[in-house]
């Protein structure tokens, strides 16, 4: 695959944020990108999940890159997230080098929200025209990735080392869901792994919230913040403090 300098190249987009600060560093204009790879218990956008659906709109990059240069002075960058941004990959990539091409927008940080299941032909497309990627990491045994996600995780670990040593690994998020993947021994697990394989990079623990949720996700538990913040200590045994953050 070749980037594509393509104005008129069409995207399915399940909605745009025009101005969101949860969805990468400052103030973001943030796509979200309809269907996904993952069927995830906990997904908070469960709509987003089907390629093909009424509620999604097709958008050229023209379209959107118009919609961005508007917003421009108040931007600090671009997110694309979904469903799951890398599976509309060529898209991402043309509208990515589309904002850099402008004058209008080439000073906004392009980012990704991906859940990491992509292949290195993926990255290799998108990763010249991306600042940073925030990745979900759900859980590092394969099992417990399975029942949470429907998919074991090799290539979300692949993906994740990649991205490190790609210097793009902008941050690393991790949903704990009780009775999934909230047992000491994974949170430990996951600290060490986190801090083995992308050390120095920033963390940030999410309790399952059933906002949003499918029904059969809203018997699973909300954490306390008590539960929360005894979840952050386990992966602080392995993750500094000063990288971990808790929402
Ligand atoms: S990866 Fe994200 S969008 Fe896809 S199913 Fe999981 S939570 Fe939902």
């Amino acid at each position: 695959m070749t980037v594509l300098h393509a104005p008129s190249l069409t995207g399915l987009v399940a909605d745009v944020v025009p101005f969101s600060w949860v969805d990468g560093p400052g103030n973001r204009y943030t796509v979200f990108l309809q269907g996904c790879n993952l069927n995830c218990l906990a997904c908070h956008n469960p709509h987003t999940i089907p390629r093909l659906t009424r509620r999604a709109r097709t958008v050229t990059v023209r379209e959107l890159v118009d919609d961005v240069a508007r917003l421009a002075p108040f931007l600090a960058g671009v997110t694309t997230s979904g469903g799951e941004a890398t599976q509309q990959p060529e898209f991402v990539a043309a509208f990515f080098a589309a904002l850099g091409e402008q004058p209008a927008t080439a000073a906004l940080t392009r980012f990704i929200d991906s859940n990491g299941m992509t292949d290195d032909a993926t990255w290799d497309l998108l990763l010249p025209v991306t600042d940073g990627v925030m990745l979900d990491v759900k859980a590092v045994d394969p099992e417990r990735h399975r029942r949470l996600t429907g998919s074991t995780n090799e290539r979300v670990l692949a993906s994740l080392d990649r991205l490190h040593a790609a210097g793009r690994l902008a941050q690393l998020r991790l949903l704990v869901v009780p009775g999934f993947n909230d047992s000491p021994d994974e949170l430990r697990r996951t600290g060490a792994y986190l801090t083995a394989h992308a050390p120095g990079v920033p963390v940030q623990l999410t309790g399952f919230r059933p906002h949003g949720v499918r029904s059969t996700a809203r018997r699973i538990p909300e954490p306390t913040g008590a539960q929360r913040q005894a979840y952050a200590a386990l992966v602080a045994e392995s993750v500094p403090a000063e990288l971990l953050t808790v929402v």
